[in-house]
């Protein structure tokens, strides 16, 4: 598969680089993204063009991390692009994207909620307010997972 490659392909050129230099570089994502362009290839000219584009990273993704400023911006931009595309054109997104928003949004709802409910009742703030953020991020959890499963059961999730 794919992916296993992108991933088999990076890592032998990642020893020595630290898991948190991945992280911040947004490495994570990248071979699922490369999964995905190549996935639509040979339906989609751009989705040809990103891939081969994006292989030329993966080839050489230390030269990405321990490069210049400029190159790592390239790589960057070229991401971006990526997933802007599959976004638009395919419908798709990332993993973890989705969930992470609705956890997200579903806390800070939550927290405000609580707290102006709180407020109207002479609650108390903390208590109301910490609920109301538990409640929301569960909520936004279990609301995130049903998104993510329909989006894959629709192979719009990479
Ligand atoms: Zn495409």
């Amino acid at each position: 598969m794919i992916v296993d490659d992108v991933f088999d392909k990076m890592n032998k050129q990642l020893e020595g680089i630290s898991k948190g230099e991945v992280r911040a570089a947004n490495l994570e994502v990248f071979p699922r993204l490369v999964g995905a362009l190549h996935s639509h290839a040979s339906s989609c000219a751009r989705c040809g063009e990103l891939y081969e584009k994006s292989n030329l990273y993966v080839d050489d993704i230390v030269a990405v991390l321990r490069g210049s400023k400029e190159k790592r911006k390239d790589f960057e931009e070229a991401v971006n692009e990526a997933l802007a595309h599959l976004h638009h054109e395919h419908k798709a997104l990332p993993k973890g994207k989705i969930l992470s928003t609705s956890v997200m949004a579903g806390m800070l709802t939550g927290l405000g909620v609580a707290v102006l409910a709180g407020y109207i009742i002479s609650g108390d703030l903390m208590g109301y307010g910490a609920l109301g953020w538990l409640i929301g991020m569960i909520s936004g959890w279990t609301v995130g997972k049903v998104r993510e499963r329909n989006l894959k059961k629709q192979n719009r999730l990479y």
